[in-house]
């Protein structure tokens, strides 16, 4: 199964891929963890990124779609994967097209005036890039589920998360009617209830596919 997570940032794609990708052995692939690796490695990718990703930017369609194809092209996608974050533009998902076959869209749905909070208080962790909020923390400063340090992504601040908010409606959402044209769009609700309880409600819609 070739999976695709949309949504808002803070929709919780990453929270359910992470999870998803436990549950069904597929590699979790996501554009913004591969962005944020290479600006710690200092390449010249991670150079080009952090010019937009520290505006809230998107970083342009030719570099992430090259990245993502070569991506796909490793051995450990052949038997699937799950792509958070990707593609986030019509460009990116025509190009998307052309080099791979996917069988769902994972929709979150979600209402917007919940992501301004969820984002600037969200906290991840180092090691396995669980999120958290400092709401339910109680002052934990390391990850419950491996014990890696928690910090905050230099993007999760008010002005840079109103921008990648601004993005998602203008280039982003186009997607929701560009998938429910192919058929193959499944749509969620995100809410503040756990995250277990959208984990089971995409797991119920995804056991019923073909494998
Ligand atoms: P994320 O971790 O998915 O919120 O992504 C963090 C940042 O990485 C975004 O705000 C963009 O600057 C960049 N990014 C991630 N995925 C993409 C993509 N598909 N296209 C362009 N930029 C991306």
């Amino acid at each position: 199964m070739n999976i695709i997570l949309l949504g808002a940032p803070g929709a919780g794609k990453g929270t359910q891929a992470t999870r998803l990708s436990d549950r069904y052995g597929m590699p979790h692939i996501s554009t913004g963890d591969i962005f944020r690796e290479n600006i710690k490695n200092g390449t010249p990718i991670g150079l080009l990124a952090k010019s937009y990703t520290d505006k809230g930017q998107l970083v342009p369609d030719e570099v992430t779609c090259e990245i993502v194809k070569d991506r796909l092209a490793r051995e450990d996608c052949k038997k699937g994967y799950l792509l958070d974050g990707f593609p986030r533009t019509i460009v990116q998902a025509e190009a998307l097209d052309k080099f791979a076959k996917i069988d769902a869209v994972v929709n979150i749905n979600i209402d917007f005036s919940l992501l301004m909070a969820r984002l600037c208080g969200r906290r991840v962790c180092r090691e396995c890039g669980e999120s958290y909020h400092i709401s339910t923390l109680g002052g934990a400063t390391t990850c419950a589920r491996c014990g890696g340090e928690l910090y905050q992504r230099k993007d999760d601040n008010p002005e840079t998360v109103q921008s990648r908010l601004n993005v998602y409606k203008d280039q982003t959402a186009p997607l929701i009617d560009y998938y429910t044209r192919k058929g193959i769009l499944l749509n969620f609700t995100g809410t503040d209830d756990p995250p277990e309880v959208l984990f089971g409600q995409i797991c119920a819609e995804l056991d019923k596919m073909d494998r």
